[in-house]
C-alpha cells in the first residue's frame, strides 16, 4: 500500500481478506472465519473485552490467602492426574523469581497442552494457601504471549477453535502497521469532534487495541462508542425523514373552540407535563406530514386527556378520530372514561338551527350486537361518528372512514409496521392520518431513541397534583406476612376493598388459573375467612369475569384474588390495598403496572410484595419497588439490572454495530449523537455532503438491519 493512498475507509478495510496478513495460515484463517472474522474490518472491530493494566498487577510473591488478583508468570511444569471415575485433576506451576503458583483445573486436560513449559501467561483468580503452596482453582487464564505494553489487551478467545488473545493480538498488530502507511480516513466531521472532545479515528482505532495508558483507552473507546451511536441515529433520522417526505399528512386547526372548550371545561388544570406533550403534539398536528409520536408516561398520569385532545383536533377540523386499545375490555373502559370526559360538549356546526351538534363518540367492539354495528359502520363512512373507540378491528378492510384524521393507539408493544401501513390506507387517497401511540410502560429516554427510533417522544414525568403516594413494603417472611393479612382485613373493614395477585406460574393459562384457585380457596379458608372475596383468572368464562367485576366495582366484594389478567386497565377508586404473591417472580414493570391498580381515589393505598428471593436480582427488584414510584426510574433500574438485551433483544444488538457501546454504559452518547444526527440529516437529507458517513451506513447497517431497527 504505498503511502500516497488516500487514507484507509472502513470499506477499504472490509475488502482486505484476513488471509493476506502474516502468519494466517489455513488453521488460524479457520478459526478466525468461526469467530466471524474475515476482513481487516472484522478484526480491527473485534474489540478486546478488557484490558489489563500491568502496572498495577500483582506479583505472585505478594499474594496473600483470599486475595483475588491478576499475576503474570512463566509456566513451569505442567501435569495431569487421574482422579476416581473418569475425573482428572490437571497441575500447572507458574512462577516469576523465587516465587510460585499452582493452578489446578478439573476435567482440563487440554490445560497441559495450552500451558507448556517457557510460556508466560496471565492469571485471574483467588489465592488459596494448600499446603503452604499458594494455589488457585480453576482460574481465568489469558495467553498474552509476549506482549510488552503496560496495557494488555485481551481478546474474546474461544478455545475450542484455538483462537487465542495473543494470536488476535499478533494479527491486530501486524494489520495496523501494516495500515499505518496510509492511515484512516475519519469521515465525521472535525467540528463535531472538537465539540464533543473526541479524538480522531486513527488514534481510537490504535488507541482501542495497543494503549499506552488506561486513559487512552478510555478515549478510544469514547469515540468508536460515539461512531456506532451515530451510525444508527443517522440512519434511523434519514428513514424517518423519507417517510415524512413520502407521505403528506392533514394541516389540522390546532387552534379551535372545541379544543378551548374541552379544557375550559376540566375540572382541574393541566399538568406542566401535559401542557407540553399538548404542544408538541399540536405542533406536529399543524404540519403537513403526519406525525408519529410515542406519549409515554406512568399509570395515573393524565395520558388520556392528552390522546382526547388530539382527537378533538381533529375533529373540530371535520375529521374523525380513533382510539385502539389492546384488548374489548380496555376499548370499553376507555369509552366510559371518554365520554365521562367529554360530558355533552358540542361541536360547532354552522349547519343546524343552534349552530351546534352533539359530538359523537361509539365503541366498536365484538359485544356491539350485528344491527349497530352496521349502523356505526355506515355511520362512520357518512362522517356522523366524530370519535370511534374499539380494537385493532378498527384498522380491518371492513371499516371505513369518512376522512380519517388521528389515531391514537394505547400500547405500543402490540402495534407493528404492517398496522401501520395498513393506517396510511385509511387516510384519503393523498394523506395519512397522525398517529399518536400511548403507553404506560416507560423505557428509558436514551432506550427510546433507538428502539422508537423513528418516532419523536412525548413523555407525561408527572403525576397530577393531591395524590397520595403508594406506600410499597416488602414482606419476606411468615410474620411479615401475616401483618398483610392483618392488614387487608383492617381495610375492609373499614370499608375498603384489597387485590391479591396469585403466584406466576407462567407455564400455561391453565396453571395460573389453577394457582389463583388454590390461593383463593387457602384465603377463603383460613387468612381471609370472613371476608367476601372474588375470583379472576384467564379461565373464567366471559360473562363471569364481568359478573365478578361489576360485583367488585359496586363494592360487594371485598378482595378480589387474581392472575395478572387484573395488570391493565382495572380501574376501581375504592381498592387502597394490593398483595402481590411471590412477587420476585414478576419482573419490574409488571410489578409496578400492578401496583398502579391502586392509589386512583381518594384514599391512601398500599402495596405489599410477598417474597422471598432466591436470587440477587430478585432481591434489587423488589427493593427498587419499595423505593420508588416513579416508573421511568424503575425502568432505568430494569435497564441496569437485565442489560439492553431484553429492550433492544440479542438478535437486533448482534446486527446492528453495537460492538462497543451499550444502551446502558454510554446513556448520554445516545442522546449525543441523536442530536449530531437531526443537525447532520437537517441540512444534508441524503448525506449527499457527508459521502464517507453515507457509505459507512451502507456498509454497516445493511437494509435489514434498518428494518430491523424500525420495528416496534
Ligand atoms: P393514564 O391514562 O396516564 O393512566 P389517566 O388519563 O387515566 O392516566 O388519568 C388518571 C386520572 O387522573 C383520571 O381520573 C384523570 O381524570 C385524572 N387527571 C388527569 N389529568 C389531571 C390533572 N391535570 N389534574 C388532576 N387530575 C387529572
Ligand atoms: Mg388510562
Amino acid at each position: 500500500m504505498p503511502a500516497s493512498d488516500p487514507p484507509l475507509t472502513l470499506r477499504d478495510l472490509q475488502a482486505i481478506p484476513i488471509g493476506r496478513l502474516r502468519g494466517v495460515g489455513e488453521k488460524k484463517s479457520a478459526a478466525l472465519v468461526a469467530a466471524e472474522i474475515s476482513s481487516v474490518l472484522d478484526l480491527l472491530t473485534h474489540y478486546p473485552r478488557r484490558h489489563l493494566d500491568r502496572t498495577r498487577e500483582a506479583s505472585i510473591g505478594e499474594l496473600r490467602k483470599g486475595d483475588e488478583a491478576t499475576v503474570f508468570g512463566e509456566v513451569r511444569s505442567s501435569s495431569t492426574r487421574q482422579l476416581k471415575g473418569r475425573r482428572t485433576l490437571t497441575n500447572v506451576v507458574i512462577g516469576d523469581g523465587d516465587n510460585q503458583l499452582s493452578l489446578t483445573f478439573f476435567n482440563q486436560r487440554w490445560r497441559e497442552k495450552q500451558l507448556t513449559p517457557g510460556m508466560t501467561v496471565l492469571v485471574h483468580g483467588k489465592c488459596e494457601i494448600y499446603r503452604g503452596q499458594r494455589q488457585m482453582t480453576g482460574p481465568i487464564v489469558d495467553l498474552v504471549g509476549n506482549q510488552t505494553g503496560r496495557i494488555v489487551p485481551v481478546y474474546p478467545q474461544s478455545e475450542k477453535s484455538g483462537l487465542l488473545t495473543r494470536d488476535v493480538a499478533a494479527f491486530v498488530e501486524e494489520a495496523l502497521a501494516r495500515c499505518r502507511p496510509r492511515g484512516f480516513d475519519d469521515p465525521v466531521p472535525e467540528a463535531v469532534l472538537k465539540r464533543f472532545n473526541l479524538v480522531d479515528r486513527a488514534t481510537a482505532i490504535y488507541g482501542i487495541h495497543q494503549p499506552e495508558s488506561m486513559a487512552q483507552k478510555d478515549e478510544a473507546r469514547r469515540r468508536l462508542v460515539f461512531d456506532e451511536l451515530l451510525r444508527v441515529q443517522l440512519e434511523l433520522v434519514r428513514r424517518k425523514r423519507r417517510i415524512e417526505r413520502a407521505t403528506a399528512g392533514i394541516v389540522h386547526e390546532t387552534a379551535g373552540e372545541l379544543t378551548d372548550r374541552f379544557i375550559e371545561r376540566l375540572p382541574f388544570p393541566l399538568t406542566n407535563a401535559q401542557q407540553r406533550a399538548i404542544s408538541e403534539i399540536a405542533g406536529d398536528l399543524s404540519l403537513g406530514r403526519p406525525m408519529h409520536r410515542l406519549l409515554q408516561g406512568d399509570v395515573g398520569s393524565g395520558k388520556t386527556l392528552v390522546a382526547v385532545h388530539a382527537l378533538l383536533v381533529a375533529v373540530q377540523g371535520g375529521y374523525q378520530g380513533a382510539l385502539m386499545a389492546p384488548t374489548e375490555v380496555l376499548a370499553e373502559q376507555h369509552h366510559a372514561s371518554v365520554t365521562a370526559m367529554l360530558g355533552d360538549l358540542s361541536v360547532p356546526d354552522p349547519a343546524t338551527l343552534m349552530g351546534d351538534r352533539p359530538l359523537r363518540v361509539d365503541v366498536l367492539t365484538n359485544r356491539v350486537g350485528a344491527a349497530d354495528r352496521r349502523k356505526i359502520l355506515a355511520d362512520l363512512v357518512q362522517g356522523k361518528v366524530d370519535i370511534v373507540i374499539g380494537t385493532h378491528a378498527l384498522i380491518q378492510d371492513k371499516v371505513e372512514y369518512a376522512a380519517l384524521g388521528v389515531v391514537v393507539i394505547d400500547e405500543q408493544h402490540r402495534f407493528g409496521v404492517e398496522q401501520r401501513a395498513a393506517l396510511r390506507d385509511k387516510g384519503d387517497v393523498v394523506t395519512a392520518p397522525d398517529v399518536l401511540v400511548m403507553t404506560a410502560t416507560p423505557i428509558p429516554r436514551t432506550a427510546a431513541m433507538t428502539v422508537y427510533g423513528d418516532l419523536d417522544v412525548s413523555v407525561l414525568d408527572e403525576l397530577p397534583p393531591g395524590r397520595t403516594p403508594i406506600v410499597t413494603e416488602w414482606a419476606r417472611d411468615d410474620a411479615a406476612e401475616d401483618a398483610v393479612w392483618d392488614a387487608v382485613r383492617a381495610a375492609a373493614i373499614e370499608g375498603r376493598q384489597a387485590y391479591v395477585v396469585c403466584p406466576l406460574i407462567d407455564e400455561s393459562e391453565a396453571l395460573d388459573a389453577r394457582s389463583a384457585e388454590d390461593t383463593y380457596a387457602a384465603l377463603q379458608t383460613a387468612e381471609l375467612n370472613g371476608l367476601r372475596l372474588g375470583l379472576l383468572h384467564g379461565r373464567v368464562t366471559a360473562a363471569d369475569k364481568d359478573e365478578v367485576m361489576g360485583a367488585f366495582r359496586r363494592g360487594e366484594l371485598d378482595v378480589l384474588v387474581a392472575t395478572t389478567v387484573i395488570e391493565v386497565g382495572v380501574d376501581v377508586p375504592n381498592a387502597t390495598v394490593m398483595v402481590i404473591l411471590d412477587a420476585d417472580r414478576f419482573g419490574i414493570a409488571q410489578l409496578h403496572q400492578l401496583r398502579g391498580r391502586v392509589g386512583r381515589g381518594e384514599h391512601a393505598s398500599r402495596c405489599y410484595l410477598v417474597g422471598d428471593p432466591t436470587t440477587s436480582d430478585g432481591e434489587s427488584r423488589l427493593e427498587a419497588l419499595v423505593a420508588s414510584t416513579d416508573g421511568f426510574e424503575l425502568a432505568e433500574v430494569d435497564l441496569e439490572l437485565r442489560g439492553e438485551g431484553t429492550i433492544m433483544g440479542e438478535r437486533q444488538k448482534g446486527r446492528n454495530d453495537l460492538k462497543l457501546a451499550s444502551l446502558r454504559r454510554d446513556k448520554e452518547w445516545v442522546a449525543t449523537a441523536r442530536e449530531v444526527a437531526i443537525e447532520i440529516i437537517d441540512v444534508d437529507d441524503e448525506l449527499a455532503r457527508h459521502p464517507g458517513l453515507a457509505d459507512e451506513l451502507d456498509l454497516v447497517l445493511g437494509d435489514e438491519d434498518a428494518e430491523y431497527l424500525m420495528k416496534d
